[in-house]
């Protein structure tokens, strides 16, 4: 773009979020080109520039996104909307330049409404701030992500993200009433004030998930719950992941723990020794059960009975409290993978009759293609019907060259999501697609992705929305 028309937009710009929020200093744009993303930070790393924004705009509300978003499809450029910058997709980077849009001025709770259960807040406030404002009035949001510190309730509503009490809360759409959203052409729409309604298909999930493609979310009402009258912990140890399966699933037929977390033996052999302290041999389980005492009671003896039955060592709650208290320490430097390692989480969800299968075939897929690489995995998200692998790769010894680093990486994740896809398994289960698993998009959905990009053109018809993100 010419220095002109670039001051002609950048006039305009500064007209509607005001002249101290539009910025195009490097600082800025260099600040938000680089996400978690593994191959953002190893560009990053290797002294080569993430594309950058040309613009760095920081509107207020609604009103000034929706003027932004205006100014953007007149002059048709695109437009990529940035939270706390934590996913782990690519999903908020400026791949073709344009706008960057930053939320996090968005951040005001407006109400925490004990009556209706729920708190009112700007797509960019950080969860955490929002989980502080329920707990002032003796409330929790219950969500509980490891990047509940670093990433916006609109990051996670456009990831679809979850935390680690799922089982019993569900993931972010289930804490979702209503949200403010302001389309691609600017005009500012509210969802029903009340989700599972059948006053036609829930707009709630057109919009969460759609990671910036679709439109802006720049306000939500979010579920709050009243804090339990108990919380208790128990872990166990199980020496056949098959038991592990069918005990989880016997459990969830009979009622719903907050926390349920399997490690595989890889697993709890570093990561759980290491952080919880689990010497044994085994596959680790944490159970966490919450509500009334009364209840918590039952669902322990329902755990117990259930447990035993498929040969569950019980290593009683210490180690399940030590899990809790440390929960976030996973992500911290010296336990978390880090650079120059490559590693990545290929996250899938499938029914029970499927997910054990998948987890085997992706281990040997990975294992048998890069014999370079670890894998180890953990199963986060149990719910009646199935779960979640939290599968991870893991490379010591990454190629220098930058470009042979991408192609290595893109082949490892193309080999265990198409691995996934074959069994049974989904793209994704909670980090959300970004440019990272685009491409493998229309593997997953077939002719149904027609469905997504009929949307797509009708809401977006410049393609100004954030391209080339959820393979549109
Ligand atoms: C250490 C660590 C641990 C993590 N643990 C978890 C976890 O336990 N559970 C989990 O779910 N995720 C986890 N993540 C991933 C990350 O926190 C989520 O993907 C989160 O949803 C990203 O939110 P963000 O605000 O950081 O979004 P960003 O990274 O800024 O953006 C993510 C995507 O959302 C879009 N977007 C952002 N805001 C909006 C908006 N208001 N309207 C429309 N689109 C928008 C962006 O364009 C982009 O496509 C973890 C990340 C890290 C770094």
């Amino acid at each position: 773009m010419n220095d002109f028309l670039m001051d002609m937009i950048a006039s305009e710009l500064e007209d509607a979020v005001g002249r101290e929020n539009c910025s195009t200093r490097t600082i800025d744009k260099l600040t938000h080109s680089v996400d978690y993303f593994w191959l953002s930070r190893m560009w990053a790393d290797r002294g080569k520039r993430m594309p950058e924004g040309d613009f760095v705009v920081s509107p207020k509300d609604a009103e000034e996104t929706s003027k932004v978003l205006q100014i953007a499809n007149y002059y048709k450029i695109p437009v990529t909307t940035w939270g706390g910058g934590g996913g782990t997709q690519g999903g908020a980077i400026p791949v073709c330049g344009g706008i960057l849009l930053d939320t996090k001025r968005m951040n005001r709770i407006y109400d925490v409404n004990t009556q209706g259960m729920y708190i009112e807040c700007g797509a960019g406030a950080i969860y955490k701030h929002i989980e502080w404002a329920a707990n002032e009035k003796g409330y929790a949001t219950m969500h509980y992500p490891s990047s509940l510190t670093c990433s916006t309730v609109g990051g996670f509503l456009a990831h679809r993200g979850i935390g680690v009490s799922s089982t019993k809360y569900g993931k972010i759409d289930d804490m979702t009433l209503q949200m403010e959203v302001v389309l691609p052409n600017g005009s500012i729409i509210k969802t029903s004030p009340s989700p599972k309604h059948a006053a036609g298909p829930d707009l709630n999930q057109i919009f969460i998930g759609s990671e910036g493609t679709l439109g802006i979310i720049t306000k939500a009402q979010m579920r709050i719950y009243e804090q339990p009258e108990e919380r208790r912990f128990r872990g166990f140890l199980f020496h056949n992941m098959t038991d592990a399966f069918n005990a989880g699933r016997e459990l969830l037929q009979k009622f719903k723990p907050s926390v349920m977390r399997l490690y595989d033996e890889a697993e709890t052999a570093t990561l759980i020794k290491k952080i919880v302290g689990v010497q044994k041999k085994g596959a680790f389980m944490n159970i966490a059960i919450e509500g009334t005492k009364e209840l918590a009671e039952a669902e322990h003896k329902i755990l117990m009975d259930t447990f035993t039955k498929y040969g569950a060592e019980d290593l009683g709650s210490e180690y399940g409290e030590k899990w809790w208290k440390e929960k976030i320490t996973f992500f911290y430097p010296g336990y978390m993978m880090d650079l120059p390692q490559m590693f990545g989480t290929m996250d899938t969800i499938a029914p029970y009759d499927k997910i054990e299968k998948i987890y085997w075939e992706m281990k040997k897929a990975i294992e048998t293609n890069f014999p370079m690489a670890r894998f180890i995995a953990h199963f986060s998200h149990w719910y009646e019907w199935g779960c979640m692998i939290y599968d991870r790769f893991i490379i010591d010894d990454v190629p220098e060259d930058p470009h042979e680093a991408l192609r290595l990486h893109n082949a490892v994740w193309s080999c265990g999501v198409r691995t996934a896809i074959a069994n049974g398994g989904v793209v994704n289960d909670h980090h959300g697609v970004g440019i990272k698993l685009g491409r493998l998009m229309k593997e997953q959905y077939g002719p149904a992705m027609q469905v997504f990009e009929a949307l797509k053109k009708q809401l977006d018809p410049n393609g100004i929305m954030n391209p080339f993100k959820l393979g549109l």
